[in-house]
């Protein structure tokens, strides 16, 4: 998870002012944590308070995501989600937007096998992004964390990826950084940053694919460095400059849900 949190950092900057190149400061003084890092605490709360149970999960998600998404407003929410926010029942909405992807690397640290990551993945992005879509790109995202943490090579992972999204492997991040634009879609979404992964040679290497690619720079950073944290670990420096942004309440959820999974 810390991994999304270290790609939105990166790419918050870069969100509507894409830099489109691999050459730049990681972490510039103008970079901040937006929605994407929060919601991915929120979900890594819940799945350590409501443990299996699928109802507590359900309530617990809805929980963290209102307490946190109350506390720190200015982070980039989209529009129909802060009005979720301060429902009180809030109830999903048919959203296939990419914040289902974004935020849900934590179920791929937490599930125990792959039926695990649908059931929970089901329950975290159901409370909100309940469209067909919404609920692919989650899933798909965390399947790529399970399977990358739990040692799967990169052609097993782009091979289950791909049952997903059959149209991965069909463009190159040097073709996306001519050609792709901003979208807030899973489908227009999740498949680009998987992209930025796949080509990825290391941890920074897959960050820097994601910003030199455009587009909703903060996001495609948070999902492609989700599945690159699990793939190839991050460096104790790395997990230094990301942490260090945090507030220290944040932080402490990181390191708690850390210590349970790892
Ligand atoms: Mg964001």
């Amino acid at each position: 998870m810390l991994g999304a949190i270290f790609g939105d950092i990166v790419g918050s900057r870069f969100e509507f002012y894409n830099c489109r190149s691999k050459e730049f400061e990681l972490f510039h003084k103008d970079c901040f944590f937006t929605d994407d890092s929060l919601l991915t605490i929120a979900v890594a709360n819940a799945l350590i308070k409501a443990g299996g149970d699928d109802e507590a999960l359900r309530r617990e998600t809805i929980h963290s995501m209102q307490t946190l998404g109350r506390k720190y407003p200015q982070r980039g929410w989209g529009l129909a989600f802060s009005a979720w926010l301060f429902f009180d029942d809030p109830k999903p909405y048919n959203s296939w937007g990419n914040g289902a992807a974004m935020r849900i690397s934590p179920v791929g640290w937490f599930a125990k096998d792959e039926e695990d990551v649908g059931r929970l993945s089901r329950i975290v992005t159901g409370v909100s992004h309940n469209h067909p879509e919404g609920l692919k790109g989650a899933e798909c995202t965390a399947m790529c964390v399970y399977l990358a943490r739990n040692g799967a090579s990169k052609e097993e992972i782009f091979a289950r990826a791909k049952e997903y999204y059959p149209e991965l492997g069909g463009y190159s991040c040097a073709e996306l950084s001519k050609t792709y634009e901003f979208n807030e879609s899973c489908q227009g979404t999740v498949p680009e940053a998987l992209t930025c992964f796949f080509e990825g040679e290391s941890f920074e290497d897959t960050i820097r694919n994601a910003i030199f690619i455009g587009g909703d720079s903060d996001t495609i950073a948070a999902i492609a460095g989700s599945v690159a944290e699990a793939y190839f670990g991050m460096s104790e420096a790395e997990r230094l400059s990301a942490l260090a942004v945090l507030p220290e309440e944040l932080q402490d959820i990181v390191k708690k849900f850390e210590g349970a999974v790892l």
